[in-house]
């Protein structure tokens, strides 16, 4: 996993991203109180669990992975086939 913060609220997440479509997000503080965009929506009265992540750091992750600064392993964990060895 990779370490990568939120451009918005500055909050530092693990990533994990495999491909365009899947990213696993590991927080490493409390989200509800580390982001403003999470504490707004719990105090809307939404579960944090049904949150998927801050829109923010989704957008962040995107950029990351975009210019090169996060590495997407899809290479490694899904071999292409005519190219082995
Ligand atoms: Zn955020």
């Amino acid at each position: 996993m990779q370490e990568l913060s939120c451009t918005s609220c500055g909050n530092r997440v693990l990533v994990d991203k495999y491909s365009p479509t899947h990213t696993s997000i590991q927080w490493l503080t409390d989200a509800e109180k580390s982001c403003p965009r999470f504490a707004a929506q719990v105090e809307a009265g939404v579960r944090s669990m049904w949150i998927p992540t801050c829109p923010a750091l989704r957008e962040s992750i995107d950029r990351a992975a975009g210019n090169g600064a996060l590495r997407t392993d899809a290479l490694r964990s899904e071999p292409i086939p005519g190219r082995l060895g």
